[in-house]
């Protein structure tokens, strides 16, 4: 560090310590400035915006001490609270094909849902994702407009990078639906038996014909709660009967996380 580059950061924090910065880059000084710093950003943050802060926080970035680096993580964390009428129309085409194998590798009771270990495809926007699981939680983890569903579907896919991707679809009581009647049947019989299930079902009926959706990035919604998932809720439910949402919820209710902040991320909406 040069001092003329020194005395522009600490003239930019506090004037305090202008001159102590312009005597050296010793060791305990940095320690100071870097406190002050960190002062200065806590008094401000309320009323400074994220470019403000980002920016304070890169000019005095600690290459020296880089595991003090303040990690911030927790502002992208799912589920969500949908506005349906705050979703901004996506700009390009996120059209869904969806290519999921109809043999059920597996049928699990994972200890907080259960879980279908399936295969497939899923073309997202042009993208390719591998289908891994999909699992249900009741009631619903995501909501619109405050409205809870019986139960949400999450189909798991990963991309070939490690990007996952979460198709939701929300279960609305109506009309019996024979899939979602197999797994309940098949979990059943597996209560005696710990073999493979080798279940074959239409997953497509799990599925709304209409693949319109809303799309933002959150998180996982158990531990590690990773960050950086897309996620694409289906806007059109799927119909199960009240008898199957009784029969589901004699294995789990209650398996939803709360809804989490929305923050600064935008929540787009395809229509197909
Ligand atoms: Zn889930």
């Amino acid at each position: 560090m040069n001092n003329e580059k020194g005395l522009k950061k600490v003239l930019a924090v506090l004037g305090a310590f202008a001159l102590l910065g312009l005597s050296g880059c010793g060791q305990e000084q940095t320690t100071e400035t870097d406190s002050s710093v960190q002062e200065t950003t806590e008094l401000t943050s309320e009323v400074a915006t994220e470019e403000t802060t980002e920016a304070a926080t890169e000019e005095h970035l600690d290459y020296e001490n880089q595991d003090e680096w303040v990690f911030e993580s927790g502002e992208m964390q799912s589920p969500i609270n949908i506005e349906t009428g705050a979703a901004e129309a996506m700009i390009e085409d996120g059209s869904l094909a969806l290519d999921y194998a109809e043999e059920v590798v597996d049928v699990i009771d994972n200890g907080h849902s259960i879980e279908m270990e399936d295969g497939g495809k899923a073309t997202i926007a042009g993208r390719s994702f591998e289908l891994t699981q999909f699992h249900l939680h009741s009631p619903s983890e995501h909501t619109l407009d405050g409205e809870y569903f019986p139960l949400e579907l999450h189909f798991v896919h990963k991309a070939q990078d490690g990007r996952l991707a979460v198709i939701a679809v929300f279960f609305k009581e109506g009309t019996a639906n024979a899939a979602f009647q197999a797994i309940l049947d098949d979990v059943k019989a597996n209560e005696e038996t710990t073999a493979a299930s080798g279940l074959s079902l239409n997953v497509a009926e799990l599925l709304p014909t209409n693949k319109s959706y809303y799309h933002y990035l959150g998180s996982l919604t158990t531990p590690p709660l990773t960050e950086n998932v897309e996620w694409y809720v289906m806007a059109n439910p799927v119909e199960v009967s009240a008898e199957q949402i009784a029969a589901f919820n004699e294995y789990y209710e209650g398996n939803n996380r709360d809804v989490q902040p929305l923050g600064e991320r935008s929540v787009l909406k395809y229509e197909e």
